[in-house]
């Protein structure tokens, strides 16, 4: 005879305040979203947590605000509302969310479960390295901030501390032409077989770019985002420009090969992604031809 199976506590506080001390008092809760990630782990058994601890009643984390140069966004808002609502002044990250599942997805999937799941295939995490994001996180005993280029720990792992939890998401507002182009075996419900975004910030005549799915983390380009471009004669930008772009968004990769496909595959595409973001992004700032 099977041993009866304890209920599962299931904690719903009103607000963060509540949230953070029902963490501190229950460590073993964990918090629940959208649930995307977490219910299909319940679901396959892959975990079975001993108590839960919904955040979708706390209006803080599903609210955003503009914070003059930035956006706040907080972890319980939905890609579909960042599609809805963010995508003129956050366009890189909006392109990301329109690839995220399906609609019923999208309408359920928060930013603060993407980054607290911390896979290196999730979509929102390359924009947000793009742009240089930070993330704000609070427990009971307080809040700190991280940038996004030291969230991530390793595969499915973040900074994250156990009582903590992620509160919002302050991304720059765009300065500049943004692009988000993800490559999967088919057009919709994929998970990348790798990813990339790009943003240029024209004030700062400067370019971020973010890699996903193709490292044991999301990774940034520290060494493609130098490369010198026109700023002064944007019509000088030219092909051989975008494909050493490319080529240097290739080397910051350290894919594997797994079941979506080989390293070197993905190699290949991030590279022919990363020329073709870099000539459209151009293009849009500078409407030069070069940038087809
Ligand atoms: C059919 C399907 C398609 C999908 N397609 C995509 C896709 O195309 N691209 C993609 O990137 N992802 C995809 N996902 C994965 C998932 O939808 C996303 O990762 C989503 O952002 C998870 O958010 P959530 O709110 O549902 O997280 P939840 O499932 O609620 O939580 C996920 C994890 O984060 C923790 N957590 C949640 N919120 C917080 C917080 N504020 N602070 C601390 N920890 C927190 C939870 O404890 C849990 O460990 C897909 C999932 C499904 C089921």
């Amino acid at each position: 005879m099977t041993a009866p199976q304890a209920t599962a506590s299931f904690y719903r506080p009103a607000d963060l305040g509540e949230a953070l001390r029902d963490l501190a008092a229950h460590p073993e809760a964990v918090p629940v979203a959208g649930g995307t990630d977490l219910m299909v782990a319940v679901n396959y058994r892959h975990t079975r947590p001993a108590a839960m601890l919904d955040l979708t009643r706390i209006a803080e984390l599903r609210a955003w605000s503009d914070e003059g140069a930035a956006i706040r966004i907080g972890s319980g808002v939905t890609y579909a509302r960042i599609c809805a609502e963010l995508a003129t002044v956050l366009p890189g990250l909006a392109a990301a969310a329109r690839t995220v599942g399906s609609p019923q997805i999208r309408n359920r999937g928060t930013l603060g479960g993407n980054l607290a799941t911390a896979s290196p295939a999730g979509d929102g995490h390359p924009p947000l390295l793009a742009t240089g994001a930070t993330i704000e996180i609070a427990s009971a005993a307080g809040r700190r901030t991280v940038p996004i280029a030291d969230f991530f720990t390793g595969p499915k792992r973040s900074v994250l501390e156990p009582g903590e939890l992620i509160t919002a998401v302050i991304v720059p507002k765009a300065l500049g032409p943004q692009q988000f182009l993800k490559v999967g075996t088919r057009n919709a419900m994929v998970i990348a077989v790798c990813s990339l975004a790009v943003a240029l910030d024209l004030d700062a005549r400067r370019l971020g770019t973010g890699i996903g799915s193709a490292g044991p983390t999301p990774l940034t380009a520290p060494d493609a985002d130098r490369i010198e471009l026109p700023w002064a004669r944007p019509d000088l930008f030219n092909d051989a420009l975008a494909e050493e772009f490319g080529r240097r968004v290739a080397a910051a990769a350290r894919p594997i090969d797994d079941v979506r496909g080989t390293a070197a595959y993905r190699r290949h595409a991030l590279a022919v992604c990363a020329a073709r973001a870099l000539r459209r992004v151009w293009t849009a700032a500078h409407g030069t031809e070069a940038g087809r």
